[in-house]
């Protein structure tokens, strides 16, 4: 028979890195938790119209790498290509900004984008994303990076840089705008055919073309960071002080900009040179707006998202996955004892401490093998004899010594052995 093959651009995760994304997805809970932090969990279809007012209609993400699709009565769907909002959509729909305390929220879980796979770049891909709202002091900016440097610190991931730019405000935006398109008029012949449509529709977008040639014409372009009005300017040096005074190294990029259109004022990215042209481990910014341009109350925002693929491929790099495997292993000799060590095996595991048996009555020597292949630290064993006895021999197989322990005693003797 053929077989199947996933879906271009859609892995698997296997086994072989589960236990590296469980610490990034362990780390990512306590660590948002400690700083106020709720779970929210929103569905991955999402009506198209929300992706297209949010991210942006002349943005890649919406013109180019969107799953969009009519449903079965000619909806249209999109598989969501980022998580701001779908959270800020359900913040809104489900009244949450009544409730002072549910406004910082994070999620975990796949998102979609059409874009050529390659390393670090996927058709399904995982974020973890953070988000929150009500809040427009610079404190919160700060704070918000301060979080995000740390999770990446305890997830065990070492060199990695903080990009920060301002985007400023509507209007100091509007003048930026307006230089920005004389520029872009007196470049027509050096940008991409997308560029040229761009310039006129939304010239910052163009900032952010991939393509070779429109990046050198970018070189020499006006900076936004340079014009900014006197409430953004203040509260980028604001942030930039507060990162400094939490030991939080930055540099400020004034050609950062970020990909989709809601974003304004504060943006940041982490980055590292170790994921070839994939070079953003994560990133987010500032969207006051947004809210309120999908229909809710007039809220400031602030959110980041971390690519999980590509924290994980970092990881590997470095090494070592951590393996979670049951720390005990129940080896037996004979049909009886077998029997016997089926149901200390549950009653370790009903007692929360993980254990592993052979179901196929192999033999001792190939049983204390899997038991070393697993990991376990500690192996009971038991023969007909020990049965007979209502004994069971323990065996430590890091320190390498056996002892006996009455077989009646077992789970509670277990339970005060080193987990380490
Ligand atoms: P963005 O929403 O584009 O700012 O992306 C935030 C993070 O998600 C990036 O820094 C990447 O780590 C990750 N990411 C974005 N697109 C992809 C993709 N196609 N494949 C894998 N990771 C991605």
């Amino acid at each position: 028979m053929e077989r199947i093959q996933a879906v271009r651009g859609m892995n698997d995760i296997l086994p072989g890195e589960i236990g590296w994304w469980q610490q990034v997805e362990e780390a990512a809970r306590r660590i948002f938790q400690d700083f106020g932090y709720v779970e929210i969990r929103t569905p991955v279809l999402e009506k198209l119209e929300l992706f297209t007012r949010s991210i942006g209609e002349n943005t890649d993400i919406v013109e180019k790498e969107m799953y969009a699709f009519p449903d079965r009565k000619g909806e249209w769907l999109a598989l969501r290509p980022e998580a701001t909002a779908s959270i800020v959509r359900s913040f809104i729909q489900n009244d949450l900004y009544a409730d002072p305390l549910a406004r910082k929220f994070y999620s975990m879980g796949p998102m979609f984008r059409h874009e050529r796979p390659q390393k670090g770049r996927y058709r399904q891909f995982h974020q973890v994303d953070v988000e929150a709202f009500g809040i427009d002091d610079p404190m919160l900016d700060a704070e918000i990076m301060f979080m995000l440097r740390l999770f990446l610190q305890k997830v065990g991931l070492a060199g990695v840089g903080l990009h920060i730019n301002s985007l400023g405000c509507r209007d100091c935006r509007k003048s930026y705008r307006e230089s920005l398109r004389v520029f872009l008029a007196s470049q027509a012949e050096g940008l991409c055919p997308d560029c040229l449509r761009r310039r006129e529709v939304n010239p910052l977008r163009v900032l952010d073309c991939k393509v070779e040639r429109c990046k050198t014409v970018l070189e020499t372009a006006p900076v936004l960071l340079e014009t900014l009005c006197d409430p953004c300017r203040d509260h980028f040096s604001r942030v930039q002080d507060y990162l400094s005074r939490l030991d939080t190294p930055f540099a400020v990029d004034p050609r950062m900009v970020r990909g989709l259109d809601y974003y304004m004022r504060t943006t940041f990215e982490v980055v590292t040179d170790r994921l070839g042209a994939q070079s953003a481990v994560g990133g987010g910014g500032r969207y006051n707006g947004l809210i309120r341009d999908l229909g809710g109350p007039d809220l400031p925002g602030i959110g980041f998202a971390v690519g999980m693929e590509r924290l994980v491929l970092l990881l590997q790099q470095q090494g070592g996955m951590p393996r979670r495997n049951a720390r005990f292993f129940v080896a037996t000799l004979g049909s009886a004892a077998r029997e016997e060590g089926f149901l200390l095996v549950q009653r370790l595991r009903s007692a929360g401490i993980g254990a592993e048996l052979d179901y196929e009555g192999r033999s001792l020597k190939s049983q204390m093998r899997r038991a070393d292949k697993l990991g376990a630290r500690f192996v009971f064993i038991l023969g007909e004899d020990e049965l007979g006895r209502g004994e069971i021999q323990l065996r430590d197989m890091r320190e390498k010594n056996q002892r006996i322990v009455p077989l009646g005693e077992a789970v509670r003797h277990a339970r005060t052995l080193p987990t380490g």
